[in-house]
């Protein structure tokens, strides 16, 4: 696969070690057929981001006997957490407080194990965009108020930080800012080292700064077919 030959250039030229970095393959608007091949083929973890294609899709693949661990990576709304924590072993976009709340009291009611939660980070600072803020803001956004929900949650574990780089920024930029809030974050939980970022255009500098997680769709499916 071309995304691991990226992916251990890129770790090549940072000195990093290729095994610290996850593979996440977002595999939105394939079917689960294509889950069970990627899954035949060594990837065990994949990536979602709309509750409403991946619970049947997990349900599907589950069904067929593949076994992969399911990553939640699209925005999140509470009314979802129920059917998000039937499914998934890692939640990289819980970005409120209440939003947390609602997915360890999903999580409590649905699992054995404790729930992996990335806390999603806006780089930029709109909180339009989804992401925690870092610093002042919407109290229900804040990054240390969200972390804080999810440590404090027996159901859930705060595992990290994820983002994606904002449009208008410098991929560089972007990562070297979520690295600065990952080194801050584990300064009071040192268990977060979870960093997810990277996309497919842009997962070489989101290695160079510390990435643990890149979740790459197009660069291993094909481009996708838009959206209706
Ligand atoms: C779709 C998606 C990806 C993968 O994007 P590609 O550019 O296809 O690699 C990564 N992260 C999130 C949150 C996504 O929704």
């Amino acid at each position: 696969m071309a995304v691991r030959e990226r992916i251990g250039a890129a770790c090549e030229a940072v000195a990093r070690d290729p095994g610290e970095v996850t593979l996440v393959v977002v595999t939105k608007t394939y079917p689960a057929s294509d889950v069970e091949l990627l899954a035949g083929l060594g990837v065990a973890d994949v990536g979602e981001n709309r509750d409403q294609e991946a619970a049947p899709k997990a349900a599907a693949v589950a069904a067929a006997g593949a076994r992969v661990r399911w990553h939640f990576v699209g925005q999140l709304q509470r009314n979802k957490c129920r059917s998000v924590a039937g499914y998934a072993d890692v939640v990289h976009s819980v970005d409120g407080v209440r939003l947390a709340r609602a997915l360890a009291g999903a999580a409590e009611r649905h699992r054995e194990r404790p729930l992996d939660v990335l806390v999603q980070v806006s780089i930029d600072g709109d909180p339009a965009r989804g992401g925690a803020v870092v610093g002042a803001g919407e109290p229900d956004r804040q990054l240390d108020r969200v972390a804080a929900a999810v440590a404090g949650a027996a159901p859930l574990r705060l595992a990290g930080v994820m983002a994606v780089a904002p449009m208008h920024w410098v991929p560089e930029a972007a990562f070297e800012k979520l690295a600065e809030v990952s080194a801050r974050l584990r300064a009071d939980y040192p268990a977060a080292t979870a960093v997810s970022a990277g996309m497919s255009g842009d997962l070489e500098p989101a290695i160079a700064h510390g990435a643990t997680h890149v979740r790459i769709g197009s660069a291993v499916l094909g481009t996708r077919a838009k959206l209706r």
